[in-house]
């Protein structure tokens, strides 16, 4: 296969309209830049999926008319102002009825109840752990029996409360060196807590996990929280 490469990087490239898309270019990006700032919101550390799908449509309104000849920058403003009117509606409905923003934004989610994970009957296989455990190793936490309730926001944050020193039980490890050694045969007796769930049992012998029906153990932990 032969790739016309001046054809993919110039494509008949007009140099005089270089100047032109730098233009354009800072014209588009101050518009987005009014437009966001104009949105009310302070910060994207952490969109809602509601507010991914404003942006995107943002950046596809903004981006053609930066390096398109053909297009002209005010639809694209047109668009913008339709996008920024629809946002500050939703955001206003929403404001008002609980239930149309649960639509929009989702609801939160436990994710630890009592220092063990929630059993999700549905949607749970689009959580996922290995995201879960960074999110705590983030927050300094060493195992599950640290955390007393975990709450998934809507914007994608983890809300942790922790149990005091004293109440700190046993738990699954999130730290990936004793995580790893988890294992379906258990050799010596001693408090083990089950990979899917969470639950801590004293355990002398393979068996099922009581709560979540699952097989696979790891040794717990019960270290204090350092903060
Ligand atoms: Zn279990």
């Amino acid at each position: 296969m032969s790739i016309d490469w001046e054809n993919l990087f110039l494509n008949g490239l007009d140099f005089s309209f270089i100047t032109e898309i730098a233009l354009r270019t800072l014209i588009m990006f101050l518009f987005v830049l009014v437009l966001l700032r104009s949105s009310g919101k302070k910060g994207v550390r952490q969109l809602s999926i509601f507010e991914v799908a404003i942006i995107i449509a943002l950046g596809s309104a903004a981006g053609d008319p930066m390096m398109n000849k053909d297009f002209a920058i005010l639809p694209s403003l047109i668009v913008f102002a339709v996008i920024l009117g629809f946002y500050r509606l939703l955001t206003y409905v929403a404001s008002k009825s609980e239930k149309f923003e649960m639509v929009l934004e989702g609801e939160p989610m436990y994710i630890i109840e009592d220092g063990q994970f929630t059993l999700q009957e549905e949607g749970a296989d689009t959580f996922a752990k290995d995201e879960f455990f960074a999110e705590m190793r983030v927050m300094s936490i060493e195992h599950v029996g640290q955390v007393k309730t975990a709450v998934l926001e809507t914007n994608g944050q983890v809300s942790f409360f922790f149990y005091e020193d004293k109440d700190v039980r046993p738990g699954l490890p999130v730290l990936p060196k004793p995580y790893q050694k988890k294992s379906q045969e258990i050799h010596e007796a001693g408090d083990y807590a089950c990979t899917h769930c969470g639950k801590v049992l004293h355990l002398s012998a393979a068996q099922y996990c009581p709560r979540c029906k699952k097989t696979e153990w790891v040794r717990a932990i019960d270290t204090p929280r350092i903060t």
